[in-house]
């Protein structure tokens, strides 16, 4: 998180900017419109409200992250006995494609965040994420909804990026004032049509900017330590980082206390429920409470600790654990507590599949046979979809494979149901029927769908071309020169690095 702007916030006054807010109900109305308030959408009355315990993780996903998570939620389930969801913020670096796959198959929501862990990211960056997820993952691009900016840091421009590139919601703004405190800026998730109301100490933010209508703000709601206001922890509030004062462990003491923690996870959770039972979050970055990580310094009481609290949490009525993505459902569409269980968003359906089909469904039995290893040195990952020539990156995204072996998930079939040794979609009735948005995030803006082999830049199912306008290549995103075109140039710049170097030593 970006540690600077949290006290800065801290420092904001949330009186002038909502002052300086204003919005229509009237004229700003769900499922698409919402004006930042502290109220509950629908009119509901707060008894009436499910308490929303969001649960995110942020930046590379592997075994260690999947386990880590698994710790909290694997054996649990919501009031309709289903397990709960949560929403992962994928970034590229280190990440194990397959894994995605199947954690998205599961029912959960990835969502992006950067492909190399960017603050304030470029275009490239946000779109490029899209576009290696769809490839290697096999995640569509219409289910790929929401951003969290890394380090926190997102800046006007940032959010119209993501309003460019159809993104559903945002999550890197802070709600940082306690619900109990009357200037709160604790806001049920609202969309930037008047602006955002959030984060209001960066310029640009605030005073009716920047207007991206329909782009909903999911706040990042803080838990706080009996300082109140000047004790916010907003992500992994079990942690002590070293170099931060400010969430310095609970209370302002120097060590971490898992009993204080819970104490206060547990305040701040009361203050929810018993008020407008605006959501809550446990924001986490799961490598810092994996065991099966090497030289992890992870504590096991830590662990039984986020749990005891889960556990205490799910023990008043109508708790439930969600992801952004059901999260924002419930908001668009606002329903009593008492008719949860029947809601869409939070049924967990079994899914239907040939049990003799090779597909990359997280079932080993299908999965088997079907996994490549790609062995990059810095970090082999595996995917379904065939291993590219190269790691995906900023200028280049979705290259091509090293030999075509598996064909990318198309449009028009979903995931579970997509053969990608056969190139064959195995969904033969209108139940598992399914239709991809195409995106405007691709080189130069131009519309994207997926499919494809990689390697060059999707031709549209009539045939034409949206490729940036350099025949059969992938059009880099900003202009730079294809790989093999920069390989001639190492030997320029090593000899310039050398030079400099020497340079260096030599003074
Ligand atoms: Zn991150």
């Amino acid at each position: 998180m970006r540690f600077s702007s949290t006290l800065a916030l801290l420092l904001a006054s949330p009186l002038l900017a909502l002052a300086q807010y204003s919005c229509d109900p009237n004229v700003c109305k769900l499922p698409d419109c919402a004006c930042a308030t502290t109220t509950p959408p629908g009119g509901l009355d707060p008894a009436q409200v499910p308490q929303f315990v969001v649960f995110t993780a942020d930046d590379a996903i592997q075994s260690y992250t999947i386990d880590a998570v698994n710790q909290f939620l694997a054996q649990r389930k919501n009031p309709n006995g289903c397990k709960p969801k949560m929403t992962y913020f994928a970034s590229l670096t280190y990440t194990n494609y397959s894994l995605i796959t199947d954690w998205y198959v599961a029912g959960n929501e990835i969502a992006d965040h950067t492909i190399t862990h960017m603050g304030s990211p470029t275009k490239e960056e946000v779109n490029g994420n899209l576009i290696a997820l769809n490839a290697l993952a096999g995640i569509p691009l219409s289910a790929l909804k929401g951003f969290r900016a890394p380090l926190l840091d997102f800046k006007a421009e940032t959010l119209q990026i993501l309003h460019k590139s159809q993104f559903l919601y945002d999550s890197s703004a802070s709600a940082s004032v306690p619900v109990t405190d009357p200037n709160t800026n604790a806001y049920w998730p609202y969309t930037l049509d008047n602006g955002i109301a959030n984060n209001c100490d960066t310029p640009g933010l605030c005073n009716g900017e920047p207007k991206l209508p329909g782009l909903w703000e999911i706040p990042m709601y803080a838990f706080f330590d009996n300082r109140g206001v000047v004790g916010p922890h907003l992500m992994d509030p079990w942690l002590r980082p070293s170099f931060l004062a400010l969430r310095d462990s609970a209370n302002g003491n120097n060590a971490p206390s898992d009993a204080a923690t819970l104490a206060f996870m547990q305040k701040t959770f009361t203050d929810h429920y018993n008020g407008k039972r605006q959501p809550i979050g446990l924001y986490t970055h799961p490598i810092h409470v994996s065991l099966s990580y090497p030289g992890t310094t992870a504590k096991k009481s830590t662990i039984d600790m986020i749990n005891s609290f889960l556990d205490w949490a799910q023990n008043h009525d109508n708790v439930w654990i969600v992801s952004n993505e059901q999260l924002l459902d419930w908001v668009r569409n606002p329903a009593p507590a008492s008719q949860m269980s029947s809601l869409a968003s939070f049924s967990c359906p079994a899914p239907t599949y040939d049990a003799s089909a090779k597909i990359c469904n997280g079932v080993p039995t299908s999965e088997d046979g079907t996994l490549a290893r790609c062995g990059f040195s810095d970090f082999p990952f595996f995917t379904c979809y065939g291993c590219p020539t190269a790691v995906p990156t900023v200028d280049d995204p979705n290259p091509a494979q090293s030999a075509q072996t598996r064909f990318r998930v198309p449009a028009n079939c979903s995931t579970t149901y997509w053969d990608p040794v056969e190139g064959k979609c195995l969904c033969n009735s209108p139940s598992c029927a399914f239709t991809d948005v195409a995106r405007p995030i691709g080189p130069n803006d131009a519309s994207y769908q997926g499919g494809g082999i990689g390697g060059d830049f999707k031709l549209l199912s009539d045939g034409s071309s949206t490729g940036g306008g350099s025949g059969s290549g992938y059009a880099p995103f900003n202009g730079a020169q294809r790989v093999q075109d920069a390989v001639v140039l190492w030997p320029i710049l090593l000899v310039f690095l050398a030079a400099a170097v020497f340079g260096a030593v030599a003074v």
